[in-house]
């Protein structure tokens, strides 16, 4: 039962409601507390924030609102990497510090510290996922991350799709999830291949879909709080949420109400792949790995593109004038290691002559001949 509203019209906050339930046998019309009876007790849930204009501070009236309303400041605050101490709802000085931290990253002035209508709507914007953000003093590094990177240089990375939602066209969203991959193949050293479908063998990186309302700490101010969740190589998309291909994104991005009720795949991919790879949240805005979603970002900025370079390398260049022995060194053993890797996955009982033919058309460094 949604009480919102009624406890909106009497100017009561959810934090300072408390429910009371009172059951009624209807055989013998006696009255039982819920205490008495084995059914669960309920919760009242809500919007984090109910007086989103209400600026929180150390100054803000104290009662129940105020400290129930800074308590989900201190979650959310904590889950996104900018809060480690006590989530007990006093607005103590390392909470306006973590408010003023959130206010630099989401490029709120002045960084105050001051949890006011803008800085609140802010931190319940759609994100990716819940990733936490790069910390105050490494904001100026350029998103990637400090710990030893997943893959190697030169590796040929596997992946999967998963089970994709029913009225999605399988095909399309292979070919989607391909482009996104391509794109870090390009500004790195590193090579995507997709193991076919049925393949029983363990992918290096996997995308599937699952529901994520648990542990989804925007989950209660309505769909798409977060939008997918990574784990290592493991890419998981919430199943609640309605996807889109990039064709039908235009409609969508021109009727707001689709636009806040769907999520474009592809931007979604592209951002997942890259922690996947061990980038993190980016700080700057227009980088595919800015923490916010934005459905338009399908192309990697030139930040993405020196965070995965400190970890992979650039691409190597095509080869253009090469003796036979660095021909076959640096193009000819990697191309066919790779396409050899990639059409085990593909088509592990193809004949040899479609095996050549396979890796003329997917030879990438095709050279001049020597
Ligand atoms: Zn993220």
């Amino acid at each position: 039962m949604d009480v919102s509203a009624r406890l909106a019209e009497m100017g009561i906050s959810r934090y300072e409601a408390h429910v009371e339930v009172v059951l009624r046998d209807i055989n013998t019309d006696k009255m039982h507390r819920l205490s008495e009876t084995k059914l669960p007790v309920p919760s009242l849930v809500g919007p984090l924030f109910d007086q989103l204009d209400t600026p929180l501070s150390a100054a803000s009236p104290p009662g129940l609102h105020t400290s129930g309303e800074v308590k989900a400041l201190q979650g959310l605050l904590q889950t996104f990497g900018y809060f480690s101490g006590a989530v007990d709802g006093s607005y103590s000085t390392s909470t306006k510090d973590a408010v003023a931290a959130f206010q630099k990253y989401a490029k709120i002035t002045p960084p105050d510290g001051i949890a006011n209508g803008q800085t609140k709507r802010a931190l319940l914007r759609r994100r990716f996922d819940l990733n936490a953000d790069p910390p105050a003093d490494v904001q100026a590094a350029d998103g990637a991350a400090a710990f030893t990177p997943p893959f190697t240089p030169g590796q040929t990375v596997t992946y999967r799709v998963g089970a994709s939602p029913g009225y999605l066209p399988r095909a399309k969203v292979l070919t989607e999830v391909a482009a996104m991959m391509a794109q870090w193949a390009n500004a790195t050293h590193l090579h995507f291949v997709r193991l076919r479908e049925g393949h029983r063998g363990v992918a290096d990186l996997s995308i599937s879909w699952s529901e994520l309302r648990e542990g989804n700490a925007l989950f209660f101010d309505g769909p798409g709080g977060k939008l997918a969740h990574n784990l290592g190589g493991e890419i998981v998309l919430d199943s609640a949420e309605r996807w889109v291909l990039r064709g039908e994104l235009p409609e969508i991005l021109r009727d707001a109400k689709l636009g806040a009720s769907s999520f474009g795949l592809s931007a979604v991919v592209l951002h997942e792949v890259g922690h996947a790879l061990g980038l993190v949240h980016s700080p700057d805005p227009s980088a595919v790995m800015f923490a916010f979603y934005d459905p338009t970002k399908l192309t990697l900025a030139q930040g993405d593109l020196t965070a995965a370079r400190k970890l992979y390398g650039p691409s190597p260049p095509p080869p253009t004038h090469l003796d036979n022995q660095s021909y076959v060194q640096q193009c000819l053993a990697p191309t066919l290691t790779n396409g050899l890797k990639a059409l085990c996955a593909e088509r592990p009982t193809a004949p040899v002559e479609w095996l050549a033919l396979w890796l003329q058309s997917h030879n990438p460094n095709r050279p001049v001949a020597p």
